[in-house]
């Protein structure tokens, strides 16, 4: 990175193509000695009146999904083995690991390096959770940095709560996302071939690891129902996955702190922390994006995914852990925070990650 003290951006000049991206995604986008870009991002947000066409079939996808897993819900608590509850909480981890992991701080924002064995780990545990190929993901999960909150981010936040969580899996994407999708650099994916075979293959990797692996081994291995292992540890499990990391793009987009930037919606918020193992951080994560922690607290605590790539770097399958220092912190956090920092700010809350960390 090459920070450029100059740039003291005040708030008047700041304004005026909102084509331009939005929001830093990478390390080398840094264009002041604080983290930013050298251009104000408050005002990009927007959301243009746009007749948004239906994708009938995912409509009914997930509508199904959700009573799936609702009677899954049901049949956990009723007809369930204490082995197969124990066999889905095990693959809820391991999928949000193959996303957090790998699909965000891997792959989305390169905030370390990993050798093969990782990557191919990471790879394995990513088709747990369907959340797409790790390609398509990290795509989507780009543009959500480079132009967040505008209309060519895919979940963007201005629309509403409802279209960043699952609303706008529900529509065609806003004819944005693809115009401005296209100057996107995957290159380094391109280059992967773990992550290209993934993507080949995906339809028949994911069923797999999501669904049919899920249903067979409670039900051959300890003689669980076909009922309760298809609908707790396949259904009720990945339904559970998928509504806790698109809470990452609406209730960390919407509720909590915002100490080291109250210009954009991303805030810190523990709980969507604690469910998907450290990406709730949301403030700092969208102010320091190449942070392999995603936090400045919580230690492993409320980020179990800091603790599997710090045991990949111990035994060489990770390096180049990239973080941010506390005086590029400390320096963004009194520039643009809203006082809430604990350390640097006026209004101090009591903070449970740092008393944690
Ligand atoms: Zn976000
Ligand atoms: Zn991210």
């Amino acid at each position: 990175m090459t920070p450029n003290p100059n740039q003291n951006f005040t708030h008047e000049e700041e304004v005026e193509d909102w084509t331009k991206p939005s929001g830093v995604l990478f390390e080398s986008d840094v264009t002041t000695d604080d983290g930013a870009l050298s251009t104000y991002t408050g005002e990009f947000k927007q959301a243009q009146a746009w007749k948004r066409p239906l994708v009938w079939g995912n409509i009914i996808i997930f509508t199904v999904t959700h009573l799936a897993s609702l009677y899954g819900g049901y049949l956990l608590f009723t007809d369930t083995k204490p082995a197969t509850m124990l066999f889905a909480f095990v693959m809820y981890c391991l999928g949000m690991l193959g996303i957090t992991a790998g699909a965000h701080r891997l792959w989305s924002h390169r905030s370390f390096k990993a050798k093969w064995p990782a990557r191919l780990f990471l790879a394995i545990l990513n088709c747990i959770s369907f959340q797409d190929s790790i390609y398509y993901w990290v795509r989507d999960h780009r543009m959500h940095h480079k132009y967040s909150e505008t209309d060519a981010d895919p979940h963007n936040t201005s629309r509403g709560f409802f279209y960043s969580h699952i609303g706008w899996l529900l529509v065609r994407k806003h004819p944005d996302v693809t115009i401005k999708g296209k100057g996107l650099d995957l290159s380094d994916l391109h280059a992967d071939p773990i992550v290209m075979f993934q993507h080949k293959y995906y339809y028949y990797l994911m069923p797999l690891g999501c669904f049919i692996l899920p249903t067979l081994i409670p039900w051959l291995c300890w003689n669980e129902t076909l009922a309760s292992s298809y609908f707790v540890a396949a259904m009720f499990r990945w339904c559970v996955q998928l509504n806790m990391t698109w809470m990452v793009n609406s209730s960390a987009h919407a509720w909590g702190g915002k100490p080291y930037d109250k210009g954009m919606n991303p805030s810190q918020n523990s709980f969507v922390s604690l469910m998907t193992f450290g990406e709730g951080w949301h403030n700092y994560h969208h102010v320091f994006p190449w942070d392999y922690r995603t936090a400045e607290w919580g230690g492993y605590t409320l980020s179990h995914a800091t603790l599997l790539i710090d045991l990949f770097a111990k035994i060489g399958w990770a390096y180049d852990l990239k973080t941010v220092t506390p005086e590029m912190i400390k320096k963004r956090s009194q520039r643009t925070g809203d006082g809430t920092h604990e350390l640097y700010g006026e209004k101090v809350v009591p903070s449970v990650a740092k008393k944690i960390m």
